[in-house]
């Protein structure tokens, strides 16, 4: 590790850390509006498969921009449940961006398609268009974008670029997991591919505990997903109780990858605070790169024109080469300084098992290799105060001028 001239005073080299408590990078927020509504839940007659599931469904379809939703219990579910609905299977090419959460490649593998892994503009880190042009073959079956970060990727752009004349249009999921809220030229996150994916892990815009959401406008993809989140069973209770029939059947393999009542009611309750977070969001982002602005070493993330960012992550790279120290020891200096710093993510086809799997190898994508060396994401989450964005301000002001 590189010992800087000034290291004494830093918290990493036994010096007074600029706080006690280590702020996180991401921190849930659970109101007392929330906890009786979840109580609510617990006391009416359905704790899953109930009548808030539709409620939650269609409040967050409408957020979404989407004519419908389907919940499911996690994120990856949600992914899944996409790549399952259009149909991906052995054989399969799914072209994904391997700067994300390893869930995006992972649901490919789970029906048995195989991803490919396209590099990422090394500004916005989202996925680069040519380089899916580039990876589109004729058994390419679909596009997994990540909207890194909280940012929208060019839908456009990637439609336009898995285009080949002749051949079958390529759908395309956004894993908007990082994205509820945001909006590109005025549409939102959740309208912008044929399927989005969302997740409602604490971490998240909104939480449920664990949950994810899926939103198309195709009426044939909702209902797939809504039978695959159900052990692929093609009636629901509620059709064989107004039937008075006990017989259901299992048209294709699914999974129970239900959300419960209890976590549908918090979701309701949660996502009537959604405006005002992104907002906080928006404003503590704003406050970074203002505070950023002068310091060379630290260059936030490209924005694309014309979106509003969900701000998940505020991203930065640390371009430390000049001045003696590196993103191993600028993260380990802050973490000992109190700031909760994190990276997202490591590179999915770096993970050892897409290395046996598939024999990815470093320099499957460079760009994507080079970020990771760079990336650094510093805490951002609504109920950070004035006070937390300053101390992170500061640390990272504290450990660079060591450095200097
Ligand atoms: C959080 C996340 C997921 C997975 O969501 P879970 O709810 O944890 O299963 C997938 N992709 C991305 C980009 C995420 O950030």
């Amino acid at each position: 590790m590189p010992q800087p001239l000034k290291a004494a005073q830093l918290a990493l080299f036994g010096g007074t850390p600029v706080r006690r408590d280590r702020l996180p990078y991401g921190h849930h927020e659970i109101s007392d509006a929330d906890v009786d509504a979840v109580a609510r839940a617990l006391r009416s007659d359905w704790l899953t498969s109930g009548p808030l599931i539709a409620e939650f469904e269609a409040a967050f379809a409408k957020v979404a921009g989407a004519p419908d939703a389907v919940a499911v219990n996690s994120g990856t579910a949600a992914l899944h449940a996409a790549i399952f609905a259009l149909g991906v299977g052995p054989g399969d090419e799914v072209i994904v961006s391997p700067m994300t959460f390893a869930a995006s490649a992972n649901a490919i593998v789970y029906q048995g398609g195989t991803p490919v892994f396209a590099d990422v503009d090394p500004d916005t880190l989202l996925i680069d268009p040519d380089e899916v042009a580039r990876k589109t073959t004729s058994r390419t079956r679909a596009i997994v974008a990540i909207d890194y970060a909280g940012q929208p990727c060019d839908y456009a752009a990637l439609r336009a670029a898995a285009e080949r004349p002749g051949a079958p249009r390529v759908p395309i999921v956004a894993d908007a997991c990082h994205a509820l809220g945001a909006r590109d030229h005025g549409r939102p996150a959740g309208s912008l591919a044929d399927i989005s994916a969302f997740s409602l892990h604490p971490v998240k815009h909104i939480t449920t505990g664990e949950g994810g959401v899926v939103t198309t406008a195709d009426p044939a993809l909702a209902a797939r997903m809504r039978t695959f989140r159900n052990h692929g069973i093609s009636s629901d209770h509620h059709q064989r109780s107004a039937q008075a029939s006990w017989l259901y059947e299992i048209d294709e393999l699914g999974y129970n990858y239900r959300l419960t009542d209890i976590q549908c009611a918090l979701g309701l309750s949660q996502l009537t605070r959604l405006p005002e977070r992104i907002a906080r969001r928006q404003e503590i982002a704003a406050a970074y790169s203002r505070a950023f602005a002068s310091v060379p070493e630290i260059r936030p993330l490209a924005l694309r024109p014309d979106v509003v960012h969900a701000y998940h992550l505020f991203v930065v790279q640390a371009e430390l080469a000049g001045i003696g120290c590196d993103r191993q020891t600028l993260f380990a200096a802050l973490r000992r300084e109190g700031i909760g710093v994190n990276v997202h993510y490591i590179p999915v086809h770096l993970h050892p098992f897409y290395r046996r799997r598939f024999r990815t190898a470093p320099g499957l994508c460079p760009r994507a290799e080079a970020a990771y060396e760079r990336i650094l994401s510093l805490p951002i989450f609504p109920s950070m105060s004035a006070r937390d964005l300053a101390d992170v301000v500061e640390a990272v002001g504290k450990v660079l001028a060591a450095f200097r």
